[in-house]
């Protein structure tokens, strides 16, 4: 076992020590919160509380693997594994996985992510004869995103004053029943959406008092990290689970929150004192992340902030170099600045590709990045880009597999009904619906009793065959694991060979999708193999007695974990490349170099976001996160005029660019030309750069990775060829080598 404590400073290892009761730590970026918890985790374990009664909520899955290997590393043994760990999304599904029958969903139940939902608002406006365009889908879908999260069920909706009146404003008095049809249909398709998992989980505590104390029994020790983003579903439920013990630590910076937009609320730290006695509170004031000059810029500018709880951090670091503000004329030329220059640090200082992250403030400006980088043949990922598991031909072969699992969910069948084409046709399932509404039963149920309802003979042969189909592939459950119905289901349906016989580059790039689509599931599956599956106190398999159920469970637990991977949980592999994500996306972690683009008024703070202090306030909130996660070198971009939805805009350098001291700030460079360095060197520097970049054997350490990111470039149409989204526990598709299955 390691000396876990040894490196830790006084506050960190008081932190550490501090294992029962009521413990929160708020503390600045970087000061090694996240450190602390991981090793409080390992404290925990190494002083016998056993990784099952341990319950550590993280931003996102990646995050919580990260810290599953520090502990096995720490502890010199794998027991890490039992912990209960991830995002709340992730932990509390796998709850509902268990008890969901006990709010009559199926335990098998669906998650629908917001592709799912919106289809659903979508028949649900239209049935209602409502504007469709007065009630766009995202904006019902986030009113009820804001209503759930803030514990407001759609029989309160009406009763809820504030969100009435919104509703009100906006002229969208229809919201309130909208949510009605909308919650009433995802439970009738054993579904529910992201915010269900949090909501449902709350209702299951509140209305189970047994089950309440189970979990409360369970889970002896709750840990969270990054508290000040909890919304107040999150919040309850947490309180709830953490009542019979009170040993609840939560770590957060009130100056990151940046979440409002969703609910997350800051009260929630601001309260943790009053919900418990004698809470102990640690600060931590070191900075072991960034240099000082870096460090000193954010305190500036974080402190412009009215309503901050003082801290001052400070570094040991070294002093560092100052912050570099570069104009460029346009987001072109900012583009070709970046590329430029992180060519030339990799060159002069021996950075790596993976050493660079460029932040933006949305994903749409990404694209400027993205050109310049690919035309230096600088690899790069973009993370929130379209994943691997939302494209259409995955999404397609997957729906096979939710019905499968789930025959109520309707929007799964849906796709697949007349998919690959088999004669049922638009009119026969737009008649199967209606019956399904009018008679309150399920679509599956409609087919599966089609003869009933009068559809026209060939629909009706059509119909039958389908719904043999889909019972065929739920009889191999009964010995059969996840990836071999997979593959059944790729060869009964003709799917694969279909994918195979269309020779254009788009229907071979789909093929082999589908290919490592079931490279993936088969990994999952071994994984699963090696891994106990079965809790101590059978909470994951709880009723399970067979292996038909035991394979049931699996395929579902397959389903949800590729619903709940968040943008950030990108495999690990290939990891050596330039990383481009929004700073939301980028809390909780750090790179050597980083560029903040886009730092322009409008942009950054939004246009929608600078009519309040408020807004105003977690807009620089986000500039402090952007900014504190670079180790040594900061760049901040912003360009004079820019595309915006197909016209050039202009726009003034942002505000926090002003904030930050003039002293640490260093503005001689331009975006228009490269380096102030002399010209025979530059020379050089490329003659030797190009030559480096125009070989891809020369990347020879890592030329998989160079071809795999790359391979994306050469069709426009898509982001990147990488099943990107496959989290490293469950071994990464390129890692497999796996025959291809043949069809
Ligand atoms: P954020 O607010 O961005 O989430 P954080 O407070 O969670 O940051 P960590 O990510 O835990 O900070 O730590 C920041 C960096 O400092 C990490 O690289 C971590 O390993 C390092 N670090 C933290 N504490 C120490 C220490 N006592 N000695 C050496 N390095 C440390
Ligand atoms: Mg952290």
């Amino acid at each position: 076992m390691q000396d876990y404590l040894n490196g830790l400073n006084e506050q960190q290892r008081e932190a550490v020590l501090t294992t029962d009761g009521p413990l929160m730590i708020v503390a600045g970026a970087g000061s090694g919160k996240t450190k602390v918890l991981t090793t409080r985790i390992a404290h925990l374990m190494a002083k016998g509380v056993d990784a099952f009664n341990i319950l550590a909520l993280t931003f996102t899955n990646k995050a919580a693997a990260e810290m599953k290997e520090r502990i096995e590393k720490i502890l010199g043994n794998n027991e890490a594994r039992n912990l209960y760990i991830g995002t709340f999304h992730s932990v509390f599904a796998r709850i509902l996985r268990a008890e969901a029958h006990r709010l009559g969903y199926p335990n098998s139940f669906t998650i629908y992510d917001s592709e799912d939902s919106k289809s659903v608002i979508k028949a649900v406006v239209r049935e209602m004869n409502l504007d469709e365009k007065h009630y766009k889908p995202n904006i019902v879908l986030g009113r009820i995103s804001q209503a759930k999260n803030a514990l407001v069920g759609p029989l309160e909706y009406k009763n809820d004053f504030q969100l009435q009146q919104e509703d009100m404003r906006s002229s969208r008095p229809a919201i309130a029943e909208i949510y009605k049809a909308y919650a009433s249909r995802c439970f009738k398709n054993g579904a529910m959406d992201f915010d269900d998992l949090l909501l449902k989980m709350y209702e299951l505590l509140n209305t189970f008092p047994e089950v309440l104390s189970r979990f409360q029994h369970k889970f002896k020790y709750i840990l969270i990290d990054e508290y000040q983003d909890t919304n107040p579903v999150q919040y309850q439920i947490t309180k709830l689970l953490a009542a019979a013990n009170e040993n609840i630590c939560v770590v957060g910076d009130d100056a990151q929150s940046i979440y409002s937009f969703r609910g997350a609320t800051i009260e929630n730290i601001l309260q943790f004192k009053n919900d418990y006695d004698d809470v102990k509170v640690v600060k931590l004031e070191q900075n072991y992340r960034s240099t000082k000059k870096i460090l000193h810029v954010a305190n500036t500018v974080i402190n412009i902030n009215k309503g901050q709880i003082p801290k001052e951090l400070w570094t040991d670091n070294l002093e560092g170099e100052k912050i570099r503000v570069v104009r460029s004329m346009t987001d072109n030329d900012e583009g070709k600045f970046v590329a430029d220059t992180i060519s030339e640090e990799e060159l002069r200082n021996h950075f790596n590709h993976g050493d660079f992250a460029i932040l933006y403030r949305t994903n749409a400006q990404s694209r400027a990045m993205e050109e310049s980088l690919r035309r230096r043949g600088i690899p790069y990922r973009i993370f929130g880009g379209l994943s691997f598991y939302q494209r259409k031909e995955i999404k397609d072969f997957i729906a096979y597999l939710r019905v499968i699992s789930n025959t109520r969910d309707e929007e799964a069948l849906k796709r697949i009904i007349n998919y690959p084409v088999r004669g049922i046709g638009k009119t026969s399932i737009e008649k199967a619906l209606i019956v399904a509404n009018e008679g309150n039963i399920t679509f599956w149920e409609v087919l599966t009793k089609a003869a009933q309802y009068g559809f026209r003979a060939g629909a009706l042969e059509a119909i039958n065959k389908f719904v043999l189909m889909i019972q065929y592939f739920q009889s191999l459950l009964r010995d059969k694991n996840a990836h071999e119905v997979a593959v059944q289901v790729g060869k009964h349906t003709n799917i694969v060979k279909d994918l195979f016989n269309d020779k254009t580059t788009e229907g071979l790039a789909r093929y082999e999708n589908v290919q490592e689509l079931l490279n993936s599931i088969k990994g999952w599956v071994d994984d699963q193999e090696n891994l106990s599956q079965i809790d101590e106190d059978g909470i994951l398999l709880d009723n399970v007695d067979n292996r038909n159920a035991q394979n049931a469970m699996s395929l579902g637990a397959y389903l949800q974990q590729i619903t709940l991977l968040t943008d950030a949980d990108k495999d690990e592999e290939n990891d050596n490349v330039v990383k481009l994500m929004t700073i939301h996306a980028a809390k909780g972690l750090e790179f050597p170099v980083v560029f903040v683009v886009g730092v322009e008024e409008s942009i950054f703070p939004s246009a929608m976001s600078i009519n309040t202090r408020e807004e105003l306030e977690e807009e620089r909130r986000l500039y402090y996160v952007a900014v504190t996660r670079a180790k040594s070198k900061l760049w901040i971009t912003y360009a004079n005029s820019r595309y915006k939805f197909g016209t050039v805009t202009q726009n003034d350098p942002s505000r926090f660019i002003s904030e930050m001291p003039a002293e640490y700030v260093d503005n001689s460079y331009s975006g228009a030309g490269h380096f102030n360095v002399p010209q025979n060197n530059m020379g050089s520097a490329y003659e030797r750069m190009n030559r480096t970049y125009t070989k891809k054997s020369d990347f020879s350490a890592d030329s998989t990775n160079y071809n795999k990111v790359n391979s994306g470039f050469s069709a426009p149409a898509k982001k990147s060829v990488l099943p990107t989204q496959a989290p490293k526990q469950y071994t990464p598709v390129q890692k497999i080598h796996q025959p291809t299955v043949n069809f």
